[in-house]
């Protein structure tokens, strides 16, 4: 088939990599034109992601389109909907994009998230002086931890000027146990596969670490399955979705959500028999899509910014390069997957690396 991705990063390339190896042609659409996936796609449309005539352009060559990030314009994908196979649907994008909108959502389906408010401006904010720990988020468009500001009874000039700029909401500060990620492939309402949960660690609000060791209770395992097959279900989503939560006393607390494949999720590539991009994948070709079974221990480490420069020869793990053109500081270059097949061998192979990195 013809798959048309929108979005050239890192995520896309991973798709587009997948897609090839399942005799698929690709199609990717990103401004930069040496952006990741252009690694592996067949042709590249330079244009930014709301040059309507071009998604049209790209949309009109292929046999369906998926995306890498939600950051697309919703009224544009439903335009586009009208006459073209877009997987997962412009449902999925409305209720990922905004932050207070996903939040609302998901509590609406019955799942606990931390109390959230709207804010507009920055006069809003004063009485969030000595109320202790808060986090201020911009609605739309964050990633990676930008676009935050933790106010400690304390409110900076930055936290004013945020949220005087872009609409924000305000969150609770969660003074969470650990963090774990489930990801999702959902075919239809009868055929969805979980991966198994992995256990998350962040540094500076972007992704650190991944591990993937079967370790977490059944207990959270199966309540974190049933609340992302509601979403999913809810979504009628098809393809990869992931789901981020705080666990806190053995109870779920529901963060965010992506309707696509995760970085959380990299591990499913050496750990599983089946990765969360070839499911995705599957599922957008609508194809049968695979019972993921752990294989192995993971462990993934984000490679970022000058980290890059290091000789990953050197170590025990897989090394995966996404090729981007500038380092930047905290920009995701790259990842490194350490397997094993119990976790001792795994925290052994692991741990010169993350001893560097200190
Ligand atoms: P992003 O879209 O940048 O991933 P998140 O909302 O997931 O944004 O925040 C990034 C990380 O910041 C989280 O994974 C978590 O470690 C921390 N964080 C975010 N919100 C909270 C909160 N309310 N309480 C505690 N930690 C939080
Ligand atoms: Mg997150």
């Amino acid at each position: 088939m013809k798959i048309g991705i929108i979005g050239g990063g890192q995520l896309g390339m991973m798709m587009a990599s997948c897609a090839k190896e399942l005799g698929h042609t690709i199609y990717s659409l990103d401004p930069s034109p040496e952006c990741s996936i252009t690694k592996y796609s067949d042709k590249h449309f330079i244009c930014n992601f709301d040059d309507k005539l071009c998604l049209n352009n790209l949309c009109k060559e292929v046999d369906v389109v998926t995306y890498e990030f939600e950051n697309i314009d919703y009224d544009t994908l439903v335009e586009l909907e009208k006459s073209y196979n877009i997987k997962p649907s412009s449902k999925a994008l409305l209720f990922t994009q905004n932050r207070f909108v996903e939040k609302t959502y998901v509590n609406e389906l019955g799942i606990n998230t931390v109390d959230f408010k709207k804010i507009h401006n920055s006069q809003q904010l004063t009485k969030y002086e000595n109320k202790g720990k808060f986090i201020l988020k911009t609605l739309c468009g964050g990633y990676d931890g930008k676009g935050q500001i933790m106010l400690d009874n304390i409110v900076c000039e930055n936290a004013r000027k945020l949220v005087n700029r872009y609409p924000c909401i305000i969150e609770k500060f969660v003074d969470f146990d650990y963090e774990i990620s489930i990801i999702v492939t959902r075919l239809n309402s009868y055929e969805l596969e979980f991966f198994p949960i992995c256990l998350n660690e962040h540094r500076s609000g972007i992704l650190f670490t991944s591990t993937a060791t079967n370790n977490i209770s059944k207990t959270i395992e199966n309540k974190a399955r049933e609340y992302a097959s509601t979403i999913a279900q809810d979504l009628e989503i098809v393809g990869t979705l992931a789901v981020e939560f705080f666990v806190k006393d053995e109870e779920l607390i529901f963060n965010e959500m992506a309707p696509r494949p995760h970085n959380s999720g990299h591990y499913t590539i050496e750990g599983c028999n089946v990765s969360q991009f070839e499911n995705h994948i599957l599922a957008i070709t609508n194809s049968k899509i695979i019972k993921p079974i752990l294989n192995n221990k993971c462990l993934m480490v984000n490679v970022i910014g000058d980290d890059i420069k290091r000789d990953f020869s050197k170590y025990e793990g897989v090394f995966h390069d996404y090729y981007k053109n500038e380092i930047k500081p905290g920009r995701k270059m790259g990842h490194i997957t350490f397997v094993a097949n119990n976790i001792d061998e795994l925290n052994e192979k692991s741990e010169k690396y993350l001893e560097e990195l200190q």
